[in-house]
């Protein structure tokens, strides 16, 4: 049985579902994330919050939440050129990617992922990486994730598990999933704390949450949302 994990926790959406997720899993949860200058900090700022508002709202799990660990990536800049790290728009390229795509970025994260969690003595790696997204990022693929597993246990001669709780459901089954653990308490801290939207925007506040409300990370939230209390 395993009972400790590490959860990449970027404090969107879908990370704080994994993440409550593991705390009534595991008896100690870590969490990771990785700065690498993101045009707004506003997610990593946002990762904080949920955090203490878990540990508020949530006293059960509190004990097991531990330590948070960033790490500065920001050598990402030096090999992308895209609307996370620079002032450009964010659209749809040609081969079907958003241009926020870093190649190859989630396989750095597990890596040093699976590198801390080595040293911090936790066995499982959980991410809520997801093949029904619209942007279909080939690093977040389930194939992706079992080379890695594999790839990762070999390497440090040590057997990870990576877990991938939203491989494959939509965004309302997400929404589901998050009130299955946690009830309307964990629902209304979602909606209200964490942050998706990928111009930043904490101005504006709809029914799902905070967001411009218009590019395709809020339209997937908003949609997801609304097939959730529809039904
Ligand atoms: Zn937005």
């Amino acid at each position: 049985m395993h009972t400790t994990a590490l959860v990449l926790f970027s404090g969107g959406q879908d990370s704080t579902t994994c993440l409550a997720q593991a705390l009534t899993r595991y008896q100690r949860v870590e969490t990771i994330a990785f700065d690498y200058r993101q045009r707004h900090s506003v997610e990593l700022d946002a990762r904080l919050v949920v955090l203490q508002q878990l540990r508020e709202q949530f006293p059960e799990w509190a004990g097991k939440l531990g330590e948070d660990h960033l790490l500065d990536l920001g050598v990402l800049g030096q090999v992308s050129e895209t609307s996370l790290t620079r002032d450009t728009a964010f659209k749809m390229e040609s081969s079907g990617l958003p241009n926020t795509f870093v190649p190859g970025r989630n396989l750095l994260f597990l890596t040093l992922a699976a590198a801390l969690a080595y040293r911090r003595g936790l066995e499982v790696l959980v991410t809520g990486v997801c093949e029904t997204d619209f942007s279909g990022y080939p690093d977040c693929r389930d194939d992706t994730m079992k080379a890695m597993q594999l790839a990762l246990s070999l390497g440090m001669d040590k057997r990870f598990l990576i877990e991938t709780p939203l491989m494959w459901i939509d965004k309302a089954d997400t929404w589901r999933l998050a009130d299955s653990i946690g009830g309307s308490r964990l629902v209304d801290l979602i909606i209200e704390h964490t942050h998706t939207c990928y111009l930043g925007d904490r101005e504006h506040r709809h029914a799902w949450g905070y967001g411009c409300g218009a590019c395709p990370a809020c339209e997937l939230r908003a949609r997801g949302y609304a097939g959730f209390v529809g039904g």
